[in-house]
């Protein structure tokens, strides 16, 4: 018998003879026998000072010695049943210490925490109780970049640091760098704040800093409020308060509501799909045109990816990535991505159409694996594409909100260094530092589209304008992101922007359509008269 199922029939046990049950019987037979005992005693001491030594009374005092006999012996049955419960639930506790160390890493795990979790909230209905999921960001990609030794070290300090913040608490391991707890709780607010510290506590792990690792912990929270519950969607719902989670970037923890409900669907679709999806051609690569501002030629595109699902129809990238992005699904995807431009880019060389560059989107979680670069090199390769052509858009969360931009900066260098342009998206978005812009390795600043949304404003104006202009100073191509009015149009050109991108001339569209337009003699949006 193995331990899960000691665990389980010792479960049993408890479910159908509840060891509460045995207690008043134990009470009332022990009564029984003391009352039975000094009965006898008094028999005793009346017989041996001469008292009547009637039939009545020995037949009763013989009856009340068998009785005690009896009583005793029931008493001492039960002792034995308790002995053997005992027994069997400190042998498996320890079979589930042992199992612990030994499988750390064991994905069965999961299914064990489920059985405690459930046997505790049922027996302790008066305590509320919360399931906790931690989860490191893109573990898988961790494991790459230090090795898998080191990342199974990272996680059994993350169990030891989990184990040591819970008090009378248990802690399961799922696949991968996913653990859950269960916590007691009396307030939520307490509740949630302690859930973080536990998180913070696992950032402040002091191995990160030997392996120059910036971890980003995300914490999901479902308060339990029904002891009935099937503890495996309590473990789904604080998964997916978690995948909710806005930055994919940083640390946060997050508690589901209902409303993420619907989302929670999608997200798990998405998940199950995924995989599939890639192999069965569901990704497609949209172009959106990039013009030249000055003279309203297209210059350019940026590839964008879209998810033709067969059940969800057309899917924008904004439901997905983040997604792939929080599982680390998208370096998969991004490189399928960059293949699909490289082998177009090919196609049109070969065909003579008028090729332009085109910027490909990657996500910080390409930027641990140290051979992002020569990977992507040896796609470019394959396809014979001669340097200037294809583009690296890199957004600007990915360096401001790193604690090491220096290492990023290293990767963008080696990219340029192998004939790639960079890209900064997004810029302006939030992350921004100007101070950092002058060391940055980029060759262009694309402005994102925030910047428009104010524009006739007069400091919208202000700022735009010196941006551009700083960055000219640099020495920096300079493309604006979300054009959609003829005036900003007009204020961009006026201001020196090099480039525009936006649904005033185009939106991104389908492969076979971009072909269309590179194959004309030369597009001119001006004479188009957009
Ligand atoms: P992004 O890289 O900043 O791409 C520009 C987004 O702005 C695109 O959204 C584009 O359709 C949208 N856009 C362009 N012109 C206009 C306009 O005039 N008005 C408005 N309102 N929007 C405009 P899309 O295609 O939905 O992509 C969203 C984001 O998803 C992208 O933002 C990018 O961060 C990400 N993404 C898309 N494809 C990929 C990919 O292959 N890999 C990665 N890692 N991320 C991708
Ligand atoms: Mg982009
Ligand atoms: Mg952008």
């Amino acid at each position: 018998m193995n331990s899960t199922q000691l665990l389980a029939e010792v479960n049993e046990i408890f479910d159908k003879d509840d060891v509460s049950k045995f207690r008043p019987h134990i009470n009332y037979f022990i009564a029984i026998a003391a009352f039975c005992t000094a009965f006898v005693l008094l028999e005793t001491i009346h017989v041996i000072a001469g008292g009547d030594k009637t039939l009545m009374l020995k037949i009763f005092a013989a009856l009340n010695i068998i009785f005690i006999a009896v009583v005793f012996g029931l008493y001492s049955n039960i002792k034995k049943e308790f002995r053997f419960i005992r027994k069997n639930i400190r042998k498996s506790n320890r079979n589930r210490g042992d199992r612990k160390n030994e499988f750390m890493f064991d994905v069965s795990y999961k299914s064990e925490f489920i059985i405690d979790a459930e046997t505790i909230i049922k027996s302790n209905a008066s305590i509320n109780y919360a399931l906790v999921h931690y989860d490191l960001n893109k573990f898988s990609i961790i494991n790459n970049s230090v090795g898998y030794k080191k990342g199974d070290e990272i996680l059994r300090q993350i169990g030891k640091v989990l184990t040591k913040s819970l008090k009378n608490e248990i802690i399961g391991k799922a696949e991968g760098d996913n653990f859950f707890v269960l916590l007691e709780y009396e307030e939520q607010e307490k509740l949630i704040k302690r859930a973080c510290e536990i998180s913070d506590k696992i950032e402040k792990m002091g191995v990160w800093n030997k392996l120059n690792l910036a971890p980003v912990v995300k914490t999901g929270i479902y308060f339990i409020d029904n002891e009935n519950l099937d503890v495996r969607v309590a473990i789904d719902k604080a998964y997916f308060a978690k995948v909710n989670l806005k930055s994919s970037y940083k640390s946060g923890c997050a508690v589901y509501e209902d409303s993420i409900s619907d989302r929670m669907i999608e997200i798990k679709t998405i998940e199950n799909d995924m995989h599939k999806a890639l192999k069965n051609g569901e990704f497609v690569v949209y172009l959106q045109p990039k013009v030249d501002l000055q003279t309203g030629n297209l210059s350019g595109a940026e590839a964008l990816v879209r998810w033709v699902h067969p059940e969800m129809g057309l899917l924008s990238p904004i439901r997905f990535i983040p997604v792939f992005e929080n599982n680390g699904f998208i370096v998969d995807l991004d490189k399928f991505v960059f293949e699909e431009v490289c082998s177009s880019i090919r196609k049109w060389i070969d065909s003579g159409y008028n090729v332009h560059p085109v910027s490909v989107n990657v996500s910080r979680s390409h930027f641990t694996s140290s051979n992002f670069v020569s990977e992507y090199r040896g796609i470019r390769d394959k396809y014979r594409i001669a340097d200037g052509f294809i583009e690296i858009e890199i957004t600007e969360s990915v360096v401001f909100s790193n604690k090491n931009e220096s290492e990023i900066f290293s990767v963008m260098r080696k990219f340029r260094d192998d004939g790639f342009e960079i890209s900064m998206d997004d810029f302006g978005s939030g992350y921004s530092s100007l101070g950092l812009l002058k060391e940055m390795p980029i060759d262009t600043l694309k402005l994102d589209k925030m910047f428009l949304s104010n524009i006739e404003e007069n400091n919208s104006k202000i700022i735009v304008s010196n941006i551009v202009n700083m960055a000219k100073n640099l020495k920096l191509n300079v493309v604006c992101e979300g054009v959609e009015t003829s005036n900003q149009v007009d204020f961009l050109k006026k201001i020196g922007c090099d480039m525009a991108q936006g649904f005033i001339f185009e939106k991104p569209k389908p492969m076979d359509e971009y072909e269309e337009l590179i194959n004309k003699e030369k597009v001119n949006y001006y004479k188009l008269a957009i």
